[in-house]
């Protein structure tokens, strides 16, 4: 999990008059004129309530075809724009990793307000932040409790850099490594030292399903690597150690880089450097070749 760049709002503003003049829908663009002010109102008050969103009060916006008028901008140009543009660095910055989960890809850019009881949202950049499917669907039109308490982490805000909440736990059998090795994730929110920070990253693992999700990840993950070292055409076991190590050293490096300390694919592979796993896979490997040979 990592901190993002804030995009670029600068232009949010002349972005919300430009789409308004070359809206072809009349109807629409009636209506959108009727609200630019608010909108443009609202966005200031988006940017003073940045570190606290769940303050940011209720929509005016409640007719349903004002809604519709509002919403049908959000279209893929402006997605490729948006892409391009405002939020470049922040795609960048991503590596195509959905910050939200820090495991599938980024098909789709999320509301962080969402956009169906916040409509004046949908076009304002720093509301915007790419993530998967999944993710987005889950977080669905949620981003409050009935606590008023926000329940996702905003990676535009939340300092969520390094903090060392998360950890991995690996367990296997020796004699049958590749049907018994088992991961687990552990959460340990008293090490966030801020209250509300802490509040917000649990309600996050939560309503994502994080854990669970990291652990399918993990376990796929590790069939991978098992499946590549077996697939090897040189089965000398100093050889295999040379590339499994080489490949572990390697991804524990670029997510630790990309990603930070709270990623479950880097406690993954620090995990293994530090249980000695490879030697155990290399062990089964080279075992079952010589029982091959036997037979
Ligand atoms: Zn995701």
């Amino acid at each position: 999990m990592k901190k993002l760049s804030e995009p670029d709002n600068s232009k949010a503003s002349f972005l919300l008059t430009d789409i308004i003049k070359r809206k072809r829908n009349k109807d629409y663009a009636k209506r959108l004129t009727n609200y630019k002010n608010y909108i443009i109102k609202r966005y200031c008050i988006y940017e003073q309530k940045k570190h606290k969103l769940e303050n940011i009060g209720a929509s005016k916006i409640m007719d349903e075809e004002d809604k519709d008028a509002i919403n049908s901008s959000f279209n893929k140009s402006f997605k490729e724009k948006m892409k391009t543009n405002e939020l470049k660095k922040v795609y960048q910055e991503c590596e195509g990793v959905c910050p939200y989960c820090g495991n599938e890809k980024i098909e789709e850019i999320d509301h962080y307000i969402p956009e169906k009881d916040y409509p004046e949202f949908i076009l304002y950049p720093n509301n915007l932040i790419p993530s998967c499917n999944k993710c987005n669907k889950k977080k669905s039109n949620t981003f409050i409790d009935s606590k008023h308490e926000r329940q996702f982490i905003n990676f535009y805000y939340d300092n969520i850099d390094n903090i060392g909440f998360l950890s991995v736990k690996i367990d296997f059998d020796p004699a049958d490594i590749k049907k018994t090795t088992k991961v687990t994730y552990i959460t340990d929110y008293s090490k966030i030292p801020d209250r509300y920070l802490r509040q917000i990253v649990e309600k996050h693992f939560i309503h994502l399903n994080l854990i669970h999700r990291y652990e399918d990840a993990a376990s796929n993950e590790i069939s991978e690597l098992f499946e590549m070292l077996q697939n090897q055409d040189n089965k000398n076991a100093d050889h295999i150690k040379i590339i499994g190590d080489g490949v572990i050293r390697g991804h524990k490096n670029t997510r630790l880089k990309k990603m930070g300390q709270d990623d479950w694919k880097y406690l993954l592979y620090e995990e293994l450097i530090k249980i000695g796993y490879i030697d155990e896979l290399i062990k089964y490997v080279c075992n079952q070749e010589s029982a091959k040979m036997v037979t």
